[in-house]
């Protein structure tokens, strides 16, 4: 038996690969994408191990090119999700009791494969299938993802060393117990990292999945189950499960062994899980641990003293429109003294009038697809509405076009209406809506940057006047779960600024720090008395 204690040092973060034309990376990452170009591949329910073909299925095509299909799933009915939630509970039997440094070995292979022999895989495979460049699928389903296993176990062994004092004569230890059932990780399609860390923290915690990915990605998350399998994580501890979100989470919350939510998406799917699980309440071995993180209108605020307009401009071009502008925490609306409003919107059109939209292939294109159809026409209708407005215009792009591939060009929206709709609405589009303010009006606009919309993902303030940006992130302390000075609001690296907002924004449980790791254990505490005593008098009474 393996009696070492040993150490998970803080790592350092995985470093993002420049891809030049000819580096090894580059030559590595063509290949693959060829390779994925020209496969159809036939992705399985993955239950227990074992590949289960429906025979119900749907397509997975790449939304740049929405002709060409790239795989082709089998959906999940009731009777598989039955079947997974058997196979966890199965697999819970041993995982829950592996030693976790056990886990923590697979979970850091998986980072070592990734690292290496997978990273073109899943680059290529998050390039195609959700339309991103190679600089956004690199951050994301590399490093990040790699971030997350490598932070998390790190975190993991300061999780586990939290231990109580001993009193005299007894020992009082923590055992960090995994949750009695199963966890069901519904992710979305926008970041190949999410949908990792929202099944493997979990599991690295002892726990086992049902795992819910997102139609919408599901080839690069077919990929991950691979290499989950590659780095040796047993049979049934995740189990795959593409399909309706509503039947899988409808099923999973009616199972007495329903232990808890890992979700991240939108506001209202989340508010549905939550609900179906307080309907269920009854049922289930105890109280279910409930993780979401979901929708932001993630903002920029500026302050009069901000006399770096270029910069200013850069963290809202690449804020908004970066994979665009579908990260959560997406700038969506910024709020511009009027003085500087004038030379912001000159550097945003000439960035905007230098960038190429278009496939992944070609590397000289910034800006890619919205994901998917539905995404596109509900942009459309945004876009028709600010066109028939009268207290708005479009100012910067505005063309959208679904012929080939579904792209929206990035677009910047100016109003003279702080409650403009799309001041107000998360889009989840390349769209940046500006309200230009009066600049002797700086605490009423603040003011309104707090209460225009329900949510507290991300926002960011820019500004010279170091006691002015004090006070205004003071003002705006419940606005945002990750906030920025003089920064964009998008970005966010594992460790360095753990994730996560509040408000109507999710439960702020924080992926990428330890927090969140706490969130999928039961703590059991055991005090061992050393000589039990045999007395029941109190001394004053002998
Ligand atoms: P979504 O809510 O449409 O889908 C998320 C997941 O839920 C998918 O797997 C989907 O299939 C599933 N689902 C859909 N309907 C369901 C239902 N009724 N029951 C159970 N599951 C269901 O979100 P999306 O389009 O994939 O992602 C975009 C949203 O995610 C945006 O609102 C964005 O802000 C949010 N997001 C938030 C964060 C964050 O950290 N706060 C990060 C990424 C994305």
């Amino acid at each position: 038996m393996n009696n070492a204690i040993i150490n998970f040092p803080e790592p350092q973060n995985e470093p993002v690969k420049a891809y030049l034309a000819g580096s090894p990376e580059r030559e590595a990452l063509d290949a693959e994408l060829n390779r994925q170009f020209n496969t159809e591949v036939e992705i399985p329910v993955i239950i227990g191990g074992k590949e289960i073909y429906t025979g119900d299925t749907g397509k997975v095509v790449c939304p740049h090119d929405h002709k060409h299909v790239l795989a082709t799933y089998h959906k999940a009915g009731e009777k598989e999700v039955e079947m997974a939630i058997e196979a966890a509970m199965e697999a819970h039997k041993i995982w829950s009791k592996t030693p976790w440094t056990t886990r923590a070995a697979i979970a850091l292979k998986m980072a070592e494969l990734l690292a290496t022999k997978y990273r073109p895989v899943l680059n290529a495979a998050t390039m195609l299938g959700q339309s991103k460049n190679i600089y956004q699928a690199e951050i994301d389903s590399a490093c990040e993802t790699i971030d997350f296993f490598r932070f998390n176990v790190h975190f993991a062994s300061k999780i586990y060393g939290m231990q109580p004092k001993n009193g005299v004569g007894n020992i009082n230890h923590t055992e960090f117990r995994p949750l009695e059932g199963f966890v069901l990780a519904v992710t979305p399609f926008n970041f190949t990292s999410i949908a990792s860390n929202l099944c493997m923290t979990p599991v690295l915690m002892g726990n086992v999945c049902l795992w819910k990915p997102s139609t919408t990605a599901t080839l690069s998350n077919y990929y991950l189950m691979k290499l989950y399998k590659e780095a040796g994580l047993p049979d049934g501890v995740i189990n795959f499960l593409p399909g309706s979100g509503a039947m899988i989470g409808k099923v999973a919350t009616s199972s007495k062994y329903f232990s808890g939510i890992h979700f991240t998406g939108s506001t209202t799917t989340f508010n549905s899980l939550w609900r179906q699980a307080g309907e269920n309440l009854g049922k289930y071995i105890g109280y279910p641990r409930i993780v979401g993180e979901t929708g932001g209108k993630d903002f920029i605020f500026v302050h009069p003293s901000a006399d770096d307009v270029k910069a200013v401009a850069t963290a809202a071009f690449c804020g908004a429109f970066e994979f665009q502008g579908q990260k959560c925490s997406a700038a969506s609306r910024m709020y511009v003294p009027k003085s500087l409003w004038p030379e912001v919107l000159e550097w945003i059109k000439k960035f905007a009038s230098e960038v190429k939209m278009g496939g992944v292939m070609d590397p000289h294109n910034f800006i890619n697809a919205v994901i998917d159809e539905a995404s596109w026409d509900n942009i459309n209708s945004y876009l028709d509405y600010a066109e028939k407005s009268s207290d708005a215009e479009i100012v910067v792009g505005g063309k959208r076009d679904k012929t080939v591939g579904y792209f929206v060009e990035p677009t910047v929206i100016v109003t003279t209406n702080p409650h403009f709709k799309t001041m107000e609405e998360e889009i989840f589009a390349p769209v940046l809506t500006v309200y230009p303010y009066d600049d002797d009006k700086v605490d009423e606009t603040v003011e309104l940057c707090d209460t225009t919309s329900p949510y507290g993902l991300t926002g960011a303030v820019f500004g010279k006047d170091r006691l002015a940006v004090e006070k205004i992130s003071d003002d705006l302390r419940y606005a945002a779960g990750n906030f920025y000075i003089n920064d964009k609001p998008t970005g966010a690296v594992v460790g360095n600024q753990p994730f996560g907002g509040a408000r109507a924004s999710g439960t702020d449980d924080k992926a990428g720090g330890e927090f969140n790791l706490i969130r999928w254990v039961i703590p059991r505490v055991v005090k061992e008395t050393l000589v039990s005593p045999t007395d029941y008098r109190y001394s004053y009474m002998k």
